[in-house]
């Protein structure tokens, strides 16, 4: 059977030009930190291999330093957010602005600083929508850090996150920003310099890299009032803010993914988004309703079905080859309603019968008539059984 993959938020296929850097990588083994020539070569690497990574986050001129790598999407959040917290915020600076449909990546950690007594104030992102007018009495000199994403992993949701950190920076110029941008990262159009983010976070295998390779850029300001402290400890490694020796063939398959996705993306995203507008249009009339937020990345469209558990369309869906999620990869293995589903409004109900369509710039047209095709043969032979 030829497999149809349409989870391309969970992650991608391995992208040609990414096979190929890493292929070549491996036979560079030296370690970076080394002195001798092998370790010499392995730093080049990795400074052409950084110095593309910025290229395709638009930051212009980079100096070292301004970029790190990690181990994953989910680490550069736990550095961004465990680690402005760490670098010890001024007496009084108790308050982290945040939303209320990040990922766990952040969630989770923002739990964490809450444990430790500081104050997370989770602004509505219902229907899609950022409220920013909400953050206005959190603006104060207690505020010391944001973290907001700019596209959200389930509903697709695109925030105006550059509007929230400018207030925030307007009103206290101390306070960092910082923005997970996995999924935002060559779907929606930003750039690290105009974004007006302190910190930002991507991830590989989003954009047809490698698994187990993220990154967090870091502004200037950050850099030099030394606002960030490690959660990693060792050996010193990228400017002692992530020890560890870098995965060197990981990070050749990110910035070879990386250029190869910045060199073709407005014409990727025109695909993405066509492919989300017919697969859209293909449902109307049917009882599947589309969760659509009012700007939205062009890859994700999130269906709900009508009463139909999301675990059985996927398994529906599965056996005619079409792999889609229900909800995010990571929560689709728990029994709870989606954080996010909820925070946009859905109910507890409605989210558990949500499924997530992701496409990829590899996806096709074809595709996505099998797709629809599948849904409407399932809604026919699951509504028999859904009760
Ligand atoms: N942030 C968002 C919005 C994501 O969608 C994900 C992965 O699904 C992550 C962070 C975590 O990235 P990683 O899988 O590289 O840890």
């Amino acid at each position: 059977m030829n497999r149809i993959y349409l989870d391309n938020s969970a992650t991608t296929p391995l992208c040609k030009a990414a096979r190929a850097a890493m292929t070549n990588a491996m036979e560079h083994y030296g370690n970076p930190s080394s002195l001798h020539e092998s370790g010499a070569d392995a730093a080049a690497r990795l400074k052409n291999d950084r110095a593309a990574v910025c290229a395709a986050l638009g930051m212009r001129d980079a100096t070292a330093g301004q970029l790190i790598f990690t181990g994953c999407g989910t680490e550069a959040n736990t550095l961004a957010v465990c680690g402005v917290a760490a670098a010890k915020p001024k007496k009084g600076e108790r308050t982290v602005l945040s939303t209320d449909s990040e990922h766990p990546s952040v969630e989770n950690n923002l739990r964490r600083l809450e444990k430790e007594g500081y104050r997370v104030v989770r602004l509505s992102t219902r229907g899609g929508e950022l409220y920013l007018s909400a953050a206005e009495p959190y603006l104060d000199s207690s505020l010391f850090m944001v973290t907001a994403m700019l596209a959200n992993n389930e509903t697709g949701a695109r925030y105006r996150v550059e509007e929230l950190f400018r207030m925030a920076h307007e009103k206290n110029p101390r306070c960092l920003c910082h923005c997970d941008a996995t999924q935002a990262f060559l779907k929606v159009p930003f750039s690290f310099d105009t974004l007006g983010a302190d910190l930002l976070t991507v991830s590989a295998h989003k954009i047809g890299g490698p698994k187990g390779v993220g990154a967090l850029a870091l502004s200037r300001a950050v850099l030099s009032g030394k606002s960030l402290s490690p959660v990693l400890f060792g050996g010193g490694q990228e400017g002692g803010l992530r020890s560890g020796t870098e995965n060197t063939v990981g990070i050749a398959g990110f910035a070879a993914a990386a250029t190869a996705g910045a060199a073709t993306f407005r014409a990727d995203v025109e695909h993405m988004r066509a492919l989300s507008k017919k697969l859209i249009a293909g449902l109307a009339g049917t009882e599947i309703r589309v969760n659509r937020p009012p700007v939205c990345a062009p890859h994700i469209v999130s269906l709900t079905m009508p009463d139909i558990k999301s675990e059985t369309v996927l398994h529906y869906l599965s056996r005619a080859g079409i792999a889609v999620s229900s909800g995010s990869a990571c929560s689709s293995h728990e029994r709870h309603p989606s954080a996010s589903l909820l925070a946009f409004g859905l109910s507890p109900r409605a989210a558990d019968t949500t499924i997530r369509v992701s496409f990829s710039p590899q996806n096709t047209e074809e595709e996505v008539e099998k797709l629809l095709a599948a849904l409407r043969s399932g809604l026919t032979d699951l509504i028999r059984i859904r009760h």
